[in-house]
């Protein structure tokens, strides 16, 4: 139980890698804030689970994550809730995929906005309270495309890109407040964000959908396997303990070596 008395955010926490984290957290002792899209009774099913199985307080807010307005209510909702919150995990996250040219204008706004943007929006909510309690831990989850680009991404490598920087300056503005921010990048995970892409290859390629995932990896990691969110989990928990508490704007892969290349 090494999270016991702190209170956690983690956007995006509905499905994947954020609901992975919020339920390790949840389960080391943390107060968690859900957030995300999806149906209403799934998400209270979920939340009321998560609460029933951990005995701590599991709250959710629908915050819509490009709406920066409803990003400062959640944190603000969590704060009064809560009494803090100590740990921030800024995952929500979307994809579009087309060239340059064929990119639409309103697909480029909202994957900024949701994978960039917000993480912003949210620390800069999240940071007074951290500051004056003298503990914080941010995790943004970035992406190997934070760090290397691919075909027909360009909104979602500019955002990842985009988040790493953020991380870094947040790591040396809060140097000495006790707070640290660290950014994962995780190479392929198999969550419906990409087996929306596995399907969409399936599709256009008329190939079985397993051989599409195998394809997919093949392309770019070394090592022909997935992470798993629950190992995700694992990386971020080790980013809010106090084991930890001297890294700070560090972006540590956990991607089969796809940016080893
Ligand atoms: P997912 O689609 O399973 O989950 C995304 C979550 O974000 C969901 O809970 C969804 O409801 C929420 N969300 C989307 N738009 C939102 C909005 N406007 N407001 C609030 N919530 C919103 O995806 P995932 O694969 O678990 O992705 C989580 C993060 O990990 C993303 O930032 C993604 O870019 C990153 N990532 C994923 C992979 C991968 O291979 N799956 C690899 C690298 C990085």
């Amino acid at each position: 139980m090494q999270l016991q008395g702190k209170a956690a955010i983690v956007t995006g926490s509905t499905s994947g890698i954020g609901l992975a984290i919020a339920t390790r957290f949840a389960r080391e002792g943390a107060k968690v804030m859900l957030n995300g899209f999806g149906e209403k009774d799934a998400i209270e099913k979920l939340r009321r689970g998560l609460a029933d199985e951990t005995g701590v307080e599991v709250r959710f807010s629908p915050a819509d994550m490009s709406k920066p307005a409803e990003i400062r209510a959640m944190v603000a909702e969590a704060e009064e809730a809560f009494g803090a919150v100590d740990i921030l995990v800024n995952n929500a996250g979307i994809q579009h995929v087309a060239l340059v040219e064929d990119f639409p204008d309103e697909r480029w706004e909202a994957v900024i906005a949701v994978n960039l943007s917000a993480a912003f929006y949210a620390t800069k909510a999240a940071v007074p309270g951290m500051k004056k309690r003298r503990w914080g831990r941010i995790v943004n989850i970035a992406s190997a495309h934070g760090l290397v680009a691919s075909t027909q991404k360009a909104a979602y490598v500019a955002a990842k890109h985009g988040i790493v920087g953020l991380t870094k300056v947040t790591a040396i503005d809060y140097a000495n407040d006790g707070i640290t921010a660290n950014a994962i990048c995780p190479g392929w995970v198999l969550t419906p964000l990409v087996q929306k892409q596995i399907d969409a290859r399936a599709a256009a390629q008329k190939i079985p959908v397993a051989q599409a995932a195998e394809d997919l990896l093949r392309e770019k990691q070394p090592m022909l396997q997935f992470t798993s969110p629950e190992d995700l989990a694992a990386l971020a928990l080790f980013l809010v303990s106090d084991a930890a508490k001297t890294v700070t704007g560090a972006t540590y892969t956990m991607d089969g070596g796809w940016t080893a290349q």
